[in-house]
């Protein structure tokens, strides 16, 4: 009997790429091999040479359809068989290979909206719910719409074999959230893709769909983001944390390459409100979920483990992410300057900004800079205080 193989690729629209697919017969015993589509209707080519072709990178099980039937995440070309311009994964998998020797791993917290008759699902048609408070891990009564498509969404990963590792009701009413991970670029990238289809097949089902819009709500509602936890080699291994702080630092030093990357609409969700730290501020520290980077209390305890960025928008790609992260933590790393050279300065520079300026927010970039410092120097870091709940996105 021959089985359905769902061909699923990235287009070409901007600012924010769509998920397409196609369904393709392939006879028994036949693997899904390359396969091409109209690039023109996709925003990839122009009609007169419309040809796209799709490489086959990642196969699963398809959950929806039957047991012999496939889901085949693919990467786009040009006819010549070189990458297409929209192609993001080649580039990744280049710098994947360049760095493999660091074994970087990823783990990212997929947010997302659930959206009916243009309002987030749940909303009523007019007004708000109440404030935001009792939706983040919530449960009971008509607080937590969408939980059925949730539990579907999270079945069908698994009994696809994607790498999903847990979900959670988030802050604003009709946002959720699962994570996927911890894989190696690009294999996050084709994962998280995929789960991302599912999703959004499967919202078809409900009458509803699920929107990757970093800020669905303009108000006191929180953003929907993608933190993406990020960890080498290095940094699992015992005293690792030289490596973790070196590889802030180096993030540190490329700011606004890493906003640019990390989704379009950022400026709108960083605000530096709802405890976000702001897209043009660069900050870090233990336990800080209103820092750019987290580094989570049992990594500090343990002094080895991984970061949390958490800046990447819900709408990110993560090719391009995780892309940047290696790069940027990587090369820092291979070169072969002294990794404690740069890191009193920032600290020391943030602390006389705040002195100056006595304004309360560069006062807390001075304390988070400051926690920073002390970890540097390697010295017992204060115990972890446990995370304030609220608004505050997980
Ligand atoms: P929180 O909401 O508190 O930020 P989550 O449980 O949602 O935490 O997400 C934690 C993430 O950390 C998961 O995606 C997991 O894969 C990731 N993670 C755990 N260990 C590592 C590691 N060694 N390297 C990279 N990521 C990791
Ligand atoms: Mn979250
Ligand atoms: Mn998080
Ligand atoms: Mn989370």
């Amino acid at each position: 009997m021959p089985y359905q193989a769902e061909y699923i690729w990235i287009d070409g629209t901007t600012p924010s790429p769509l998920v397409r697919s196609k369904t393709r017969i392939v006879a028994d015993g036949k693997q899904p091999g390359i396969w091409g589509f109209d690039g023109s209707s996709t925003n990839q080519a122009t009609g007169d040479n419309s040809d796209c072709v799709l490489r086959p990178v990642y196969v699963c099980k398809d959950p929806l359809r039957g047991p012999t039937d496939k889901l085949v995440m693919c990467e786009v070309l040009l006819t010549d068989m070189t990458p297409h311009p929209t192609n993001t994964r080649a580039a990744c998998a280049a710098t994947a290979k360049k760095y493999a020797s660091f074994e970087p791993w990823f783990g990212i917290e997929q947010e997302y909206t659930f959206i009916q008759n243009n309002r987030p699902l749940g909303w009523p048609e007019n007004g708000y719910p109440a404030p935001q408070g009792p939706y983040y891990c919530g449960v009971g009564g008509d607080k937590m719409p969408g939980r059925e498509i949730v539990e579907a969404h999270t079945a069908a990963c698994i009994r696809a074999g994607i790498a999903i590792e847990g979900t959670n009701a988030e802050v604003m009413m009709g946002q959720w959230e699962f994570q996927i991970g911890v894989l190696a670029p690009p294999a996050i990238g084709d994962q998280l893709w995929v789960a991302r289809w599912l999703l959004f097949r499967i919202a078809e089902d409900f009458g509803v769909y699920a929107t990757l819009e970093p800020k669905p709500m303009l108000g006191d509602w929180n953003g929907a983001g993608a933190h993406t936890n990020f960890s080498t080699k290095q940094m699992r291994a015992p005293g690792g944390w030289t490596a973790i702080i070196a590889g802030c630092e180096a993030i540190g030093t490329r700011v606004h390459e890493h906003i640019s990357s990390y989704g379009h609409g950022i400026e709108s969700r960083l605000t530096g409100a709802h405890e976000t730290a702001r897209w043009d501020k660069f900050s870090y520290g233990t336990s800080d979920r209103g820092a750019s980077i987290r580094i989570p209390w049992g990594t500090a305890r343990d002094k080895r483990g991984w970061l949390e960025d958490r800046r990447p928008n819900a709408n990110m790609d993560p090719y391009v992410v995780s892309r940047v992260i290696v790069e940027t933590v990587c090369s820092a790393a291979s070169s072969t300057r002294r990794p404690g050279a740069k890191k009193a300065t920032r600290a020391a520079k943030a602390t006389k900004t705040a002195r100056a300026t006595k304004s309360p927010r560069t006062a807390k970039v001075a304390k988070t800079a400051k926690v920073a410092a002390r970890a540097t120097k390697a010295r017992t870091t204060k115990k972890a205080a446990p995370a304030k709940r609220g608004s505050r996105a997980r």
